[in-house]
């Protein structure tokens, strides 16, 4: 009887100090929420011609617009760039002589739009978000998403420029399909942002990987793969190997992961983690794997990891617009 009264006594004292430990903890977390002051509006992107594509982002963050304004419109500039040659207009083609896009776009409503293989349209960021707006689908394909983009009023456009088929041409004679990382044979805008009203949006695309087989898909128009926001956490893009992005949903799997409480460059040094622990079980070689993460939290707190050194983004928030080198496993 004793026993279980001081057992009552004591669950009540427990009881007690739970809940005095809970509301403690509530409102220390209010208090630390109000304290800390959301970074916004930034804009995250993905290596050199981010600092451009930047620029055409913060015009729409800076006057009050929205992340999904500013995410188009950013990585518009390097799709339009044909001096960039892995996206957009001037990107390398497929083994075929074809330059074939893919693009996606995903707002804080998750809302999602993508184009995958699409051929002749210079700004396929903007094809998917018109499969976002004006279709029941999220994702057109090849021919399809032609069709699409052109009944809404795109023009079609040879996107091979004259270097790219010069290069494509020499590359033909000693087909070497295993290019070295981190020179200009791949690489992807993505792009993040938080604008001024709190709300988050990314947009991704790419000419996907130089002299890749035609039909080929990397991750960058994959939702969940090459980019994904929670407006409620944070928002994660990724450049690099879209192969190994896709094997482990990498931008689903560091929005997961900020969930949980990791920072956004502990997030994305994780995913990479996973990445490098399933390229050694599956037994190929990681020297020829790079992949990079970028991932901006609810509070404006940003940040990236790669496999390999050599991988930058850029950043703009109130402080300007500046080139960061990703932190890397290898060094
Ligand atoms: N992720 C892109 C792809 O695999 C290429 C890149 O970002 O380097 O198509």
């Amino acid at each position: 009887m004793s026993n279980r009264r001081n057992f009552i006594k004591n669950l009540g004292a427990l009881s007690l100090l739970l809940g005095t430990s809970k509301l403690d903890l509530n409102a220390q977390n209010s208090k630390k929420s109000r304290a800390t002051k959301v970074n916004k509006p930034i804009v995250l992107s993905t290596w050199d011609f981010g600092i451009e594509a930047n620029k055409g982002a913060w015009e729409v963050l800076n006057n009050n617009g929205t992340a999904l304004d500013a995410v188009e419109k950013g990585v518009r500039i390097v799709e339009a760039d044909p001096n960039e040659r892995s996206v957009g207009y001037g990107g390398r083609p497929d083994r075929d002589g074809i330059v074939t896009l893919d693009a996606c776009i995903m707002d804080d409503k998750a809302n999602i739009g993508s184009v995958a293989s699409l051929e002749n349209i210079k700004h396929p960021i903007s094809v998917a978000r018109k499969v976002m707006e004006d279709t029941p689908h999220v994702m057109l394909v090849g021919d399809g998403a032609l069709q699409f983009a052109l009944e809404k009023g795109f023009k079609k456009e040879n996107l091979l420029t004259d270097i790219s088929e010069k290069e494509w041409k020499e590359w033909l004679k000693d087909t070497n399909y295993q290019l070295p990382i981190n020179i200009e044979n791949h690489d992807t805008i993505g792009m993040i942002a938080l604008d001024a009203h709190g709300n988050l949006s990314g947009a991704c695309t790419t000419s996907g990987m130089a002299y890749k087989m035609h039909g080929r898909v990397g991750d960058s128009p994959i939702i969940g793969a090459g980019l994904y926001v929670d407006n409620e956490i944070g928002a994660v893009t990724a450049t690099g190997h879209g192969e190994e992005v896709i094997r482990i949903a990498g931008s689903h799997l560091v929005v997961e992961l900020m969930r949980q409480g990791y920072s956004p460059e502990n997030a994305c040094k994780e995913a990479v983690n996973r990445i490098i622990k399933l390229t050694q079980s599956r037994k190929k070689d990681l020297k020829n794997i790079q992949v990079g993460f970028i991932a901006i939290n609810k509070q404006g707190e940003y940040g990236s990891y790669c496999i390999h050194p050599g991988f930058n983004f850029a950043v703009y928030d109130q402080t300007g617009n500046r080139l960061i080198n990703g932190k890397s496993i290898t060094k």
